[in-house]
């Protein structure tokens, strides 16, 4: 094998990696200015924005002084020695530079070679994370707009409701039949408004909780059992619960996670068919959660769709709502840092399936 593979070519393939890799020796185990550049592939020379001949074979503390003054510096270094001594991997996260490398945000990794050699592996993540705070600044000034836009759209939507409210009691029988179903059409238009801004004000207070605490699993579904206790015995859905777990997470968020699903399954059952839904959790990296019915099932074209706010497939005639509840779990599943998905064939039921990584309490 050492006739083919040579130095050279191993230099080439780590010169061509997009990420940084550079190579230390620690000649004294106890004494981090012992440490030496052994290799720095070209994306770690690039940010350090010097050459081979300025760093191979040279000392930390002779190339980069001001690296050993800066606790960033400080905890990198300390890292190769602690990795060296101690062998394995040390995964550092988010490191921030201001001294030897270009200024910025590094993802950062230490990892034992043998004897005293250790490699780092560096990305420079810094406009990653700037578009990313980015884009959370402005997803909170969207959620703000939609909940002040939604909020003030309130009070006036519910003078209308109400002044066709006089209309009716005044006029409706002792007008003609068109002005009747004039009424009628205001009256129901000004209903689904309301619970469409009702839903969008819901909508944009997910996240407003601050806290995750530690939630019952089995006794939330069973309060949510008890909330649509009515729509359950009208439609004589039965529901069976396996054991549910406790987890750690936003107790409002899954409640409403919750009963937006089992409300869907009930809501979207067969004509003519008694609607069963099964709900079940699985350990596996925390939690996956399982809510199956024997509903009229999604085609596959759609599956991605249903999870966007206000889409439907139904008209209201068909199945009343107003498109946001799968948008509602989306977004309180987003909070959790878990994923949320649909198998279904259409006419055999649907199975929601959703995680809950585990948080630390
Ligand atoms: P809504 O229930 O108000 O229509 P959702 O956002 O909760 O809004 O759901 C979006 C669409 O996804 C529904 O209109 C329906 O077509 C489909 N859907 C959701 N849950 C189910 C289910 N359990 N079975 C079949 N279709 C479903």
């Amino acid at each position: 094998m050492k006739d083919v593979l040579n130095i050279d070519i191993l230099i080439k393939t780590f010169d061509d990696l997009t990420v940084g890799v550079g190579i230390f020796q620690i000649t004294d185990l106890n004494d981090i200015k012992s440490i030496r550049y052994v290799f720095m592939n070209k994306v770690i020379l690039y940010e350090m924005r010097k050459n081979q001949e300025e760093v191979f074979g040279k000392r930390i503390i002779d190339v980069a002084p001001e690296a050993f003054e800066h606790e960033a510096g400080l905890q990198v270094i300390e890292t190769y020695r602690k990795v060296a001594k101690e062998g394995g991997s040390i995964n550092l996260g988010l490191v921030e530079y201001s001294n030897h490398m270009v200024a910025g945000t590094y993802e950062c990794s230490v990892h034992h070679i043998k004897d005293n050699y250790v490699y780092v592996m560096l990305r420079n993540v810094t406009e990653l994370e700037q578009a990313k705070n980015e884009l959370e600044q402005k997803n909170k000034e969207l959620n703000e707009f939609a909940y002040i836009a939604s909020h003030d759209l309130k009070a006036p939507l519910y003078n209308i409701a109400n002044l066709i409210r006089v209309l009716e009691r005044k006029y409706k029988g002792k007008l003609d039949e068109q002005a009747d179903t004039i009424l009628n059409f205001m009256s129901e238009a000004t209903g689904r408004m309301k619970n469409l801004i009702n839903d969008l004000l819901d909508y944009s207070s997910i996240g407003n909780e601050k806290e995750m605490i530690t939630v019952d699993c089995q006794e939330l579904v069973e309060i949510i059992q008890q909330d649509l206790e009515s729509k359950i015995k009208e439609t004589n859905t039965v529901i069976e619960v396996d054991a549910l777990p406790k987890i750690q997470g936003f107790e409002t968020g899954l409640r409403s996670l919750f009963q937006n699903l089992i409300s869907n399954a009930i809501k979207f059952s067969k004509p003519e068919v008694t609607p069963k839904i099964k709900i079940s959790a699985i350990e596996q990296n925390g939690w996956t959660f399982v809510i199956e019915d024997n509903g009229i099932g999604i085609a596959d074209k759609h599956k991605d769709k249903i999870f966007s706010i206000f889409k439907r497939l139904h008209s209201k005639e068909e199945y009343e709502g107003t498109g946001i509840g799968l948008a509602h779990c989306k977004k309180i599943i987003d909070l959790h840092k878990g994923e949320l998905w649909v198998d279904s064939k259409p006419g055999s039921g649907s199975t929601f399936y959703f995680t809950i990584p585990n948080h630390l309490s």
